[in-house]
């Protein structure tokens, strides 16, 4: 009796679940999946440590080999944060590469080759640019990117 009770409750999450995902197109923040958009009010609630650790169980969990799992998570979460805050570029950038073929996860760790290359030539300069063109740098670097110039680099 108790356990029938917990399958009908089960299934009624599960159906409520599926329903809120096709109705946001997002995915509930139990569990992080590069594949679908968190929904940003839930990504965003959550502390920095905590969305690195979804990620990192993530790639764990594909078993997607990786030299610095958690370098690799903390780029993947620098990147949903930009699209969770709709920074406009970085969006654009989404949906241009999705359109170009990429998946969501490529689209992603494209957009981190960015952010990367941009954060080595802050440490490179050591000069207190101001961030406003530190920042528009990035996002023109960002409006670059397409699909080719991904699959042309050493990624
Ligand atoms: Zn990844």
């Amino acid at each position: 009796m108790v356990t029938s009770t917990e399958a009908q409750l089960s299934d009624r999450r599960e159906f409520y679940d599926r329903q809120k995902e096709s109705q946001d197109k997002t995915c509930i923040m139990e569990k992080y999946t590069p594949g679908c958009a968190p929904a940003p009010g839930s990504w965003l609630e959550l502390d920095e440590q905590e969305r690195i650790s979804l990620v990192e169980t993530y790639h764990r969990v594909a078993r997607i080999k990786l030299p610095n799992v958690t370098a690799h998570a903390a780029f993947h979460v620098i990147v949903e944060n930009q699209i969770a805050l709709n920074l406009e570029p970085v969006v654009r950038a989404m949906h241009r590469l999705r359109n170009q073929g990429l998946s969501r996860h490529d689209a992603i760790h494209a957009i981190s080759s960015v952010v990367a290359e941009h954060l080595f030539d802050i440490l490179k300069t050591d000069q207190n640019e101001n961030p406003e063109a530190s920042q528009a740098s990035y996002y023109a670097a960002v409006e670059r990117l397409t699909a080719a110039h991904w699959h042309k680099g050493e990624h």
